[in-house]
This record gives C-alpha cells, structure tokens and sequence, in this order.
C-alpha cells in the first residue's frame, strides 16, 4: 500500500477518536445542564413562595394593629359612655361601639383566613425545601462525577493530540494539506473504505476502473462522486 495511503488512514482514525469524544461531552454536559436547571428553578420558587409568605404575615400582622385600634376605640367609648349627659350622645357612641365591634369581627374573619393561607403557604414551603435539598444533592452528586469523567476524557483526549501531533510530523506536507481540505467539509469521514466497490462516504458505487486503482492501492484514489480519500478495506 501507498506510505501516504497508509499514514492517512492512521491520521483519520487518530481524527475520528479524537472526535468521538465530542458527544459524550455534550452529553456530560447537556446532563449536568438539565440537574442545575432544576435546582435552579426550585431555588426561584422557594424565593418566590418566601416572599409571598412574607406578604401574608404582613397583612396579618396589619390586621392586628387594625384591631388593636379598634378595641382601644371601643374602651374608650365605654369610659365614655359613663360621662354622656344626653339620650343622643349615647346614641352616638353606642353606634359608634357597634361599628367597632362589626370591623372586629369582620377583620377576625379575615385573619382567620389568612392564617389558613399561610398554614398552606407553609406547608408549601416545607415541601420545596425537601426538593430542593434533593436537587441540590442530586446536582452535586453529578457534578462531582462530571468533573471526573472530564479529568479522564481530557487526558485521553491529550494523549490522542500528542500521539495526532506526532503522526503529522512524519507525514508529507502536502498530502496533510489534502487530507485537513476534505476534512474540513467532510468532518471525520475524509478517509474511508470501499467496500462491495462502494465508497462509504457517500454509499455510491464505483466504477470498475476506479475499483481497480483502489485496490492496486499504488497512490492517494478519491472518490469520483463526492472527493473523500478511499482505501480498500477488503485486502
Ligand atoms: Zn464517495
């Protein structure tokens, strides 16, 4: 076989285990991606739902003061009531209690629902904090091994652009040249085998002549059909 035939088929395979490497990170890291997504969002609902319980207690909080006043109003019209001189003075304050303990009760009504709001609230909060804690466990878990297997697969990756570097010293500069050409449309496919006098680039079939050039494998053949190096893979 050619010597630049035979070293192109090293360079693409050093190429296409180089390359291989390409979705099994983005897999790592799509997955990685997906868990701190999540935790993510369940730290935004845990600062949302946070909030709005702050809300609620306020409100409540409001409600009371309201009553405070109220109840102040109504001993003070029963101090009152003692000193009045008239039928219509009386008439005016005692109204006035009434109006008093109407708000009371109203405004007790709504505390009431309030705080079974803010139980829910609560109860909400309290399930969230058991997700999230899961998340957060189950992104560090990950992330731990993430970091890992990209510690592993960088070396690996190293040794293949050492070996990659080495491989190119030694081949011919201008077949080099060739080869990262097609390579460059045609990813890692550039060198590939003919087999049943078919390229497996582009699964078309060869001409009897051009089958033969291939197998006699005496120079760099490329396919009439779509350009990629070929080499036969049936000797
Ligand atoms: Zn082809």
């Amino acid at each position: 076989m050619n010597r630049h035939l035979e070293e192109l088929i090293e360079l693409s395979k050093l190429d296409r285990a180089i390359d291989d490497f390409n979705p099994v990170v983005e897999k790592l890291q799509s997955k990685l991606d997906r868990k701190r997504d999540k935790k993510e969002e369940i730290e935004k609902l845990k600062l949302d739902l946070e909030a709005t319980i702050q809300e609620t207690k306020v409100k409540i909080s409001s409600f009371e003061s309201q009553i405070k006043v109220l109840k102040e109003q109504l001993n003070s019209s029963a101090k009152r009531e003692k000193l009045v001189k008239s039928e219509k003075e009386l008439k005016a304050l005692r109204t006035e209690s009434e109006l008093a303990k109407e708000g009371i009760s109203n405004i007790n009504e709504e505390i009431d629902r309030l705080n079974i709001l803010l139980d829910s609230q609560e109860d909400k909060l309290e399930d969230l904090e058991k997700k999230l804690k899961k998340a957060r466990d189950d992104f560090e878990k990950f992330y731990s091994e993430y970091m890992d297997r990209m510690e592993r697969i960088e070396k690996q990756r190293r040794e293949l652009f050492l070996k990659r570097e080495t491989k190119i010293r030694t081949i011919d500069q201008k077949v080099l040249a060739f080869y990262e050409k097609i390579r460059r449309w045609s990813k890692n496919s550039a060198v590939v085998p003919v087999r049943k006098q078919a390229c497996y680039g582009c699964y078309m079939k060869l001409n009897d002549s051009s089958y033969a050039e291939v197998i006699r494998a005496e120079e760099i053949c490329t396919c009439h059909h779509c350009g990629r190096i070929l080499y036969s893979a049936e000797a």
